[in-house]
């Protein structure tokens, strides 16, 4: 299975990724938490990223295109992956599927999960993540257990501001990568409004038709 979650930020792509893996048994690769391991570790790619990251801007395509198609040609990748975050414009569209026709493979699906604007800003902003697991939580929806709360971390990207350009960045440019799947009759839409468990069945029954 070659997918990819399309979503805005705050849709819970992360959060239903980490579950549909356990289904499909492929990598999940996201361009978010890859380019955030880059700033970490200080390097090139991972200092050109930091400024774009902070204030909610894309980082620039010909940066992302390569570190993701340089991952998705991993042996673990050779039966599938799940991506997440990426492409999210058209360009990274195109430069994707030009590398998988060229290798002979093609995408199978493409979920957009669907939340209106105005729930995406409280669900980023509340948003916490245990480092050690790797778990997203919610403040509110979905609070985390005493003894993990001391150290999870709040993205620098999850304030107010930087998710309001990050949602004004999603319709801008990667809204109009929607038609592109659309056309190949790849694209599912569900809705992602509703509790995680609901919204985990909801897409594993739209993955099966
Ligand atoms: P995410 O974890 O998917 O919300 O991504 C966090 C941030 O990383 C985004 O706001 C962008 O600054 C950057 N980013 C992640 N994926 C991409 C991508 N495919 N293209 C450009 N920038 C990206």
């Amino acid at each position: 299975m070659r997918m990819i979650l399309v979503g805005p930020p705050g849709a819970g792509k992360g959060t239903q990724a980490a579950r549909l893996i356990n289904t499909f048994k492929i990598p999940h690769i996201s361009s978010g938490d890859m380019l955030r391991a880059a700033v970490i570790q200080g390097t090139p790619l991972g200092k050109e990223a930091d400024k774009s990251m902070k204030a909610g801007q894309l980082v620039p395509d010909e940066v992302v295109i390569g570190m993701i198609l340089e991952r998705i040609a991993k042996p673990d990748s050779a039966n599938g992956f799940m991506l997440d975050g990426f492409p999210r414009t058209r360009p990274q569209a195109e430069a994707l599927d030009a590398a998988l026709t060229k290798a002979g493979f093609a995408l199978d699906a493409v979920v957009l999960i669907e939340v209106p604007d105005a729930l995406l800003e409280e669900r980023a902003c509340g948003r916490r993540s245990d480092p050690e697991t790797g778990t997203i939580y919610h403040l509110k929806y979905n609070p985390p257990p005493a003894d993990v709360a001391g150290r999870l971390v709040h993205r620098k990207d999850d304030t107010v501001e930087a998710v309001s350009t990050r949602i004004a960045k999603y319709h801008s440019e990667t809204a109009p990568i929607v038609p592109f799947y659309e056309e190949k009759g790849i694209l599912k839409r569900v809705d992602g409004v509703g509790d995680p468990d609901t919204i985990t069945q909801r897409l594993t029954a739209a993955l099966a038709r």
